[in-house]
């Protein structure tokens, strides 16, 4: 076994996402191309990927797992997680499905509640749908995970730390189901999502919204009866309806105030012209 100092775990656990997203984007993208997707906007594809990237695609995933691990310090966790044998890879199965299961549920309320859509639509904005996507989140939704879904679990479960860096090594998968790649899993879409099953979710036509919700495992959205599997040869254009698109980094900062602000400004308008 490699003995690995602090500082070379610290540097493993930062370039092994760069890594695969590096390896999604130059390779499977390139090599494997769904099809010729839109151009990003001048200017927001590199300004968006650098000002969000290491936040966003580095800390959100991680940020997930350090909840957990720090409300079980403060004493949560209800159910104890084996630490080792075989009850560790039960406990892995039950905290993957646990933690996706919470996710599952926060993003149904992203596109059900209007403050949380006026965020969450900024992820949906992207009409070059590719592993940038995953990095596009507005800033203030993993706060808003942390206080509610992550706590949660946190309070739900107490689990062994090496279970909650499996899950966020998993996470990094996201890269994948986001990218702009012909891989699809077919009849087999409700194991995994992957990025035929997610490019529908992001799908602009009014036909395919609110369908596939999932993060990892497609089944909550079978239960829920918005399984919606890719269909062979199937051509989907991702983007808002409205063809909104933040221009620039500051656009995307302030994203949802636009969006907040349209109903007391449209009165102020009309109380304005009357
Ligand atoms: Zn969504
Ligand atoms: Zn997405």
């Amino acid at each position: 076994m490699i003995a690995l100092t602090p500082a070379l775990r610290l540097a493993l656990v930062v370039l092994a996402p760069l890594l695969v997203m590096g390896l999604v984007r130059h390779v499977g993208e390139r090599l494997w191309p769904a099809h010729l997707k839109r151009e990003r906007l001048h200017g927001v594809a590199l300004a968006v990927w650098g000002a969000l990237f290491l936040g966003q695609a580095l800390a959100v995933p991680a940020l997930g797992g350090v909840a957990t691990l720090l409300v079980n310090a403060a004493g949560g966790g209800l159910i104890r997680l084996p630490a080792r044998g075989v009850g560790w890879w039960a406990g892995l199965a039950a905290y993957l499905l646990v933690m996706d299961l919470g996710e599952y549920l926060f993003h149904r309320a992203q596109h059900a509640v209007p403050a949380l859509w006026a965020m969450h639509s900024l992820h949906h904005s992207d009409r070059a749908f590719d592993s940038a996507t995953a990095a596009r989140h507005f800033w203030l939704e993993p706060a808003i995970k942390t206080v509610t879904v992550w706590l949660m679990v946190g309070v739900l479960l107490r689990t062994p730390a090496s279970v909650v860096g499996v899950y966020v090594a998993v996470s990094y998968y996201h890269f994948v189901v986001h990218s702009n790649t012909r891989l699809d899993f077919g009849r087999w879409s409700w194991v995994l999502n992957g990025p035929g099953y997610h490019r529908v979710h992001h799908s602009e036509a009014e036909e395919h919204f609110d369908v596939n919700f999932a993060s990892l495992f497609p089944i909550f959205d079978v239960l829920t009866g918005a399984y919606r599997p890719p269909r062979p040869g199937e051509r989907i254009q991702t983007g808002l309806d409205t063809g909104e698109e933040p221009q620039t980094v500051g656009e995307a900062l302030v994203w949802p105030v636009r969006s907040w602000l349209r109903r007391p400004l449209g009165r102020l308008r009309r109380l304005a012209a009357a």
